[in-house]
């Protein structure tokens, strides 16, 4: 009696049961109907499975989108190297596409013809599945395509597809070594940037909830949560911190006078302005209409200070261009520094920042105000005067 020549006797936990004639007439049957083989095969995709479960909460677990692809360029080595890869994503506010490029699995700043983006954009509408980039050549013909794309030896495409429909695509190249991706390789990258898919939306998303649409900055519900939470951080700590609070100055009759998409461009201008003033992680905010507050962490006082100073001097010297002409605004701030006695809310902070910003209005807008705690603070302010005001 012959046993299969396939594995699956052992896979099977069969061993010792060579003699057993009928055990192995029926393995035979199994054996020479393909039974077993497709066992296998399905246990092959099941170990596939279950590894991208695990890729897959590895992935959720990230929070940038750097981190995401760093982490999806890892996995994908571990089976095979494609000579480039590369992952276009549209930015969520339709203003353009972000590419990141990856030669032999490794960071890359050959710059992406971004163009063929529309292409792509236009073959997923009609199927939004993987496919292979000469489909792609077919569809359109392939004198669409230049070197400038063929340089990157696109083989498969994948589309990311979230709540929206296509938000970006991701270009697989020709394995180094190997030959073609086998299927259950397409298999596992397909639902790899599914999962990938997910993750960069809900990055997106979080990222929308917590912006300011108009300037680019932190909205203020999320700048009250995280002012929360650097009280809290401060007080447990030693570190101090510091709150900026800043309103343009006449900005109504500015806006009478020069209109309101004039106003909102100057708005943009200031916001660059201030995230060039302050490090990744400060967090700036429109508070609201234009009034801003910005969150200094481990800022002692004077640091405070010389930042708010910074960035009124920058706002002042900002020229922005508008039909031909340039405009020009100010601002008045108001400081509040917190050190680790200071035990209340998030909102009396504010409340301070803005009574010392109102102090700098009061005393001809275009100035910088720090606030002092009680009466042994405004006796130090007497003794040790500031350049700027105190209230
Ligand atoms: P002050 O120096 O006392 O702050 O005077 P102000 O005119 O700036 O103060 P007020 O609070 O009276 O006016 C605020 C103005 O800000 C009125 C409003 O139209 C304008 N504003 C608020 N949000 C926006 C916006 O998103 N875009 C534009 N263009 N203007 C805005
Ligand atoms: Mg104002
Ligand atoms: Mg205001």
């Amino acid at each position: 009696m012959e046993l299969p020549k396939s594995a699956s006797v052992s896979s099977l936990g069969l061993e010792g049961r060579e003699a057993d004639t009928e055990y192995v007439e029926q393995l035979n049957f199994l054996e020479s109907s393909g039974a077993l083989d497709h066992l296998s095969e399905l246990r092959k995709e099941s170990r596939e499975l279950d590894t991208l479960i695990n890729d897959a909460a590895g992935l959720f677990a990230l929070t940038e989108i750097e981190d995401m692809l760093a982490f999806v360029i890892s996995r994908l080595l571990d089976r095979f190297i494609p000579t480039r890869c590369v992952f276009l994503i549209g930015r969520p506010d339709g203003l353009g596409v972000d590419f990141y490029s990856y030669r032999n699995m490794k960071p890359d700043d050959l710059p992406f013809p971004i163009e063929y983006y529309a292409l792509f954009k236009d073959f997923f509408a009609v199927a939004p599945y993987a496919s292979s980039f000469s489909a792609m050549e077919e569809r359109f013909g392939p004198q669409r395509f230049g070197q400038d794309i063929r340089s990157y030896d696109p083989d498969l495409l994948f589309p990311m597809v979230g709540i929206g429909g296509l938000f970006g695509v991701v270009l697989l190249g020709r394995k180094l070594v190997g030959g073609d991706y086998s299927s259950l390789e397409r298999m596992y990258v397909d639902r790899l940037i599914r999962f990938l898919s997910i993750c960069i939306q809900n990055r997106l998303h979080r990222e929308r909830s917590i912006t300011d649409a108009k300037t680019g900055l932190f909205n203020h519900n999320y700048f009250m949560k995280r002012l929360e939470e650097e009280v809290a951080r401060v007080a447990r700590g030693r570190t101090d911190s510091g709150l900026i609070m800043m309103d343009i100055d006449h900005f109504k009759i500015f806006n009478d006078n020069w209109g309101h998409l004039a106003g909102d461009e100057v708005l943009r201008a200031l916001s660059r302005v201030v995230k060039q003033a302050i490090r990744s992680e400060d967090v700036a905010a429109r508070y609201g209409g234009e009034e801003f507050c910005i969150l200094l962490v481990e800022c002692g006082r004077d640091k405070l200070v010389e930042v708010a100073e910074r960035i009124r001097k920058g706002i002042a010297a900002m020229a922005v261009p508008w039909k031909g002409e340039f405009l020009e605004v100010t601002a008045s701030f108001g400081c509040c520094p917190l050190d680790p006695s200071w035990r209340g809310p998030g909102e009396s902070i504010v409340e301070r920042a803005d009574k010392a910003m109102y102090r700098s209005k009061a005393a001809g807008r275009n100035r910088t105000t720090i606030y002092r705690f009680g009466l042994l603070g405004r006796a130090t302010a007497i003794r040790d005067p500031c350049p700027l005001g105190y209230c």
